[in-house]
């Protein structure tokens, strides 16, 4: 597929939309008196941000190595999800695809924008199941398919998403929420190489930065300047652009946390092997664990009762429950509170 080709995949509307003009886009200047944007004279956060995250989005393209042209900052990575269904899928009439079980916030997204998703089960192992997958790239309405790996809940990276971008004549979306986790390499370095490529990533998990609402779309000019154009005008604010920035500027705490979290995680893994409870734990490339226990309902309950709060995932994963690995504190009293329950 060609750059060029991505327009035939955009909603009319959407195409021939002449976006918002903000105050701060019509004038960026940092100096003289501003009575522009009927903002309020006093206070701290009394203008607006900028737009466009100049400054964030520099550092962003430094430390990846992506032209700034190439990256869309939206409010935590679910604006991404719900802007990417607006861009490309006609309400009541454009399907979308992903694999089972994955991220929630898709088949919300696709439900609010009146979009079809189809849900392919993963493998037994957790792996895109290509035979089934084959039936349904030709259709014409198909636009989107959402692949999150390292994937939650399962916590495992997803193999030969290349043959999914290879195969696909419409818009791939890898969520890597949880790529600085991962042993696996970002499809990052691959958007020059797929026009239809969309690598999402959020400053919500190994950035510590949840609060924050910071997501990021990483693509070719040609489809963020698609996402600049349906966003809300100030979609990221002031305070939360600048704790995204400093967060990117102290590298070295970030490596640090990021390999305690590591640690832990495998210090939990050994612990939990331990217990009777426990049957087994699926191999993890996030910053989370899916357990899968004796009775998962009992054990999610009587957790919750003790004040340790875990996610039951029973319901997609027979069994199971979704352990986040903590700090070394919180650790430790989930697999004390585990002993006590046995
Ligand atoms: N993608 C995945 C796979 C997630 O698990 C989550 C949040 N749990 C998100 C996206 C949403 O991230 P954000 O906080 O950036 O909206």
């Amino acid at each position: 597929m060609q750059k060029t080709e991505i327009n035939n995949l955009v909603r009319k509307n959407i195409l021939s939309l002449k976006p918002y003009s903000s105050a701060r886009d019509e004038f960026s200047g940092s100096d003289g008196v501003f009575l522009d944007a009927n903002e309020n004279p006093f206070g701290e956060l009394n203008r607006y941000p900028d737009p466009h995250q100049k400054e964030l989005k520099t550092k962003l393209s430094e430390i990846k190595s992506v032209p700034v042209s190439s990256i869309f900052v939206g409010n935590g990575s679910d604006e991404v999800i719900d802007l990417t269904f607006r861009i490309f899928c006609n309400p009541g009439k454009d399907k979308a695809l992903t694999f089972i079980p994955t991220y929630g916030m898709y088949e919300v997204s696709a439900e609010i924008n009146e979009v079809e998703l189809i849900k392919v089960p993963l493998t037994g192992s957790f792996q895109i199941d290509f035979d089934t997958l084959e039936n349904y790239l030709a259709d014409e309405q198909l636009k989107l398919i959402f692949i999150c790996s390292p994937n939650n809940p399962t916590a495992n990276s997803l193999e030969n998403i290349e043959k999914v971008l290879q195969k696909f004549n419409g818009i791939v979306i890898v969520d890597e929420a949880y790529i600085d986790f991962s042993k696996a390499t970002s499809f990052l370095t691959k958007i020059d190489q797929y026009p239809n490529l969309v690598v999402m990533q959020t400053f919500s998990k190994a950035w510590g930065l949840a609060a924050a609402r910071v997501g990021m779309a990483y693509s070719n000019h040609v489809i963020i300047s698609l996402y600049n154009k349906v966003k809300p005008p100030y979609n990221v604010s002031g305070p939360n652009q600048v704790a995204a920035l400093k967060a990117l500027k102290d590298a070295a705490g970030f490596e640090k946390r990021k390999s305690i979290i590591l640690e832990q995680r495998s210090w939990l893994e050994n612990q939990l092997a331990g217990l009777a409870v426990v049957i087994k734990i699926y191999p993890s490339d996030a910053n989370f664990l899916l357990v899968e226990m004796r009775d998962a309902n009992r054990i999610y309950n009587e957790l919750v009762n003790q004040k340790v709060i875990t996610r039951n995932r029973h319901s997609v994963v027979q069994n199971c429950i979704r352990i986040t690995v903590g700090s070394p504190e919180e650790n430790q009293i989930l697999v004390d509170t585990l002993k006590r329950l046995e």
